[in-house]
């Protein structure tokens, strides 16, 4: 953020926030426990004067939009995004905070009144919002009326029970339309887990998630009883069973490399530890990559990339065209891996020209990021503006606050294991020959930058037959 004069009230935050990180330590159990609760109550007091907060940008936003004349239908719009980078959070995060604020404190004044006097948390002042979303604003009063004196009695999960049982009794209607949207929403998503695990979650309809939870089961439970199991356990089974019908493979190891594993050659062909990494998920260990390369059954295809040995970033190529295509387009897609704006995360669904191509921004590796669509649509508004390099990105929201985010040391990682720190090696002048910022003497051309008409002739060989020949 830039210098600026701070306000009071926003000195005396500051001031507030610099005490408490040098309070000194309790001196008696008794103390301490009533410390944790009034640091407790003092959370849940932020929550409600961020909220309020929230919602005093938006209405702040909003009056100054429609007095500038700007249709109704537009108003408004790229609040959730800024709110997200103000607290640090995606901006689909944002969005739901900015939702949440609104509900809370215009249809919920028992709830906002709870939060703000420390007797419930604002995870549950979200689990009352939420579940009274659906429903028309005047029944959403009466929801938060009657569930006033319970709000600080019960767990947050009763509490969700309790709330949406009242919800739905006071419209059934509302009710079973809300079902029906909920089922448009059915997906799949995948997040990463620890021990280089991830969790598959299918949000689908109650019958159809049942349905496809027993048939799993029903066959795991068959393959156990005729001895067909190998030795797995019935959670086991239902894994790999799930792997094989969704991939259609024959064996859950068998699962056709579609994927990119990014790994740097001393660990692919010497035994070396530095991790692999999927781009969007995040890294594998050397030695689990090597093992699932080499004994995947299905067709494994190496593609070389090449990466400045100064950095580990990868080199610069640039294309003539006004879209980002073909291998310079996955070379982005692998160095940002997922949405660049900060926070964001969400999968990548644009490359975006930093500088529009209309304002005479070039298709080059340096003016590219891998944006989600919410993301490049919202940096399409009036007063968001971006400015990238290969090693960063400055994200200037309308209010004039400045976000910036460092591509993330994948291949340094992966290659030397030292982050460089920041402001070294500052972004080469755009689109200037990578051979500029290497380390004299260090050159090495097995991993160093080719000259990008030499990118072209990457080349692929399989895997299987590589390893078996070295
Ligand atoms: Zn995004």
């Amino acid at each position: 953020m830039d210098p600026k004069t701070v306000s009071h009230p926003l000195a005396e935050i500051t001031r507030w926030r610099e005490e408490l990180s040098s309070l000194p330590p309790a001196l008696t159990e008794d103390e301490a426990i009533d410390r944790i609760t009034a640091l407790e109550e003092l959370s849940a007091a932020c929550a409600a004067a961020q909220a309020r907060e929230t919602l005093t940008f938006d209405m702040r936003r909003r009056n100054r939009e429609a007095e500038e004349g700007m249709p109704t239908s537009r108003q408004g719009a790229g609040i959730g995004a800024e709110i997200g980078l103000a607290r640090k959070v995606s901006r689909a995060r944002g969005s739901a905070l900015l939702g949440f604020a609104r509900t809370l404190l215009v249809d919920l004044p028992c709830t906002y009144a709870a939060l703000k006097s420390g007797v419930i948390s604002e995870e549950k002042a979200q689990v009352v919002a939420r579940e009274v979303e659906w429903l028309p604003r005047d029944k959403r009063r009466q929801v938060d009326e009657r569930m006033a004196q319970r709000l600080g009695e019960v767990g947050t999960r009763q509490l969700g029970c309790e709330v949406r049982a009242l919800a739905q009794q006071l419209d059934q209607a509302a009710a079973v339309e809300h079902l029906d949207k909920c089922t448009e929403e059915r997906a799949v998503s995948v997040r990463p887990a620890p021990g280089n695990m991830a969790y598959l979650t299918a949000l689908l309809p109650l019958p159809q998630a049942v349905t496809v939870y027993a048939n799993l089961s029903k066959s795991a439970q068959s393959m156990i009883v005729t001895g067909a199991s190998g030795g797995r356990n019935r959670g086991q089974l239902m894994a790999d069973l799930l792997v094989e019908r969704a991939t259609g493979q024959e064996s859950a190891d068998a699962v056709p490399t579609e994927l990119h594993l990014i790994m740097n050659s001393e660990s692919l062909i010497d035994g070396d530890d530095a991790s692999a990494w999927l781009p969007g998920f995040g890294p594998i260990p050397a030695g689990a990559a090597r093992r699932f390369i080499a004994e995947n059954d299905a067709t494994v295809f190496l593609r070389r990339l090449y990466t400045r040995p100064s950095d580990g970033q990868l080199v610069a190529m640039d294309s003539r065209r006004r879209e980002f295509a073909g291998l310079l387009r996955r070379m982005i897609v692998i160095r940002d891996g997922v949405c660049r704006t900060p926070w964001c995360d969400a999968p990548i669904s644009h490359i975006d020209h930093a500088l529009s191509t209309a304002a005479g921004g070039s298709t080059t590796w340096s003016n590219a990021s891998a944006l989600c669509a919410a993301c490049n649509y919202a940096k399409e508004r009036r007063g968001w503006k971006h400015e990238a390099a290969p090693e960063k990105l400055v994200v200037t929201t309308p209010t004039g606050h400045r976000y910036e985010v460092r591509t993330g040391p994948l291949i340094t990682q992966m290659s030397t294991g030292a982050a460089r720190s920041p402001g070294q090696n500052e972004p080469a002048e755009d689109n200037g020959p990578p051979e500029s910022n290497g380390p004299p003497g260090s050159v090495d051309p097995q991993t160093h930058g080719p000259p990008p008409s030499a990118v072209e002739e990457l080349f692929r060989t399989r895997l299987l037959d590589y390893l078996a020949a070295a």
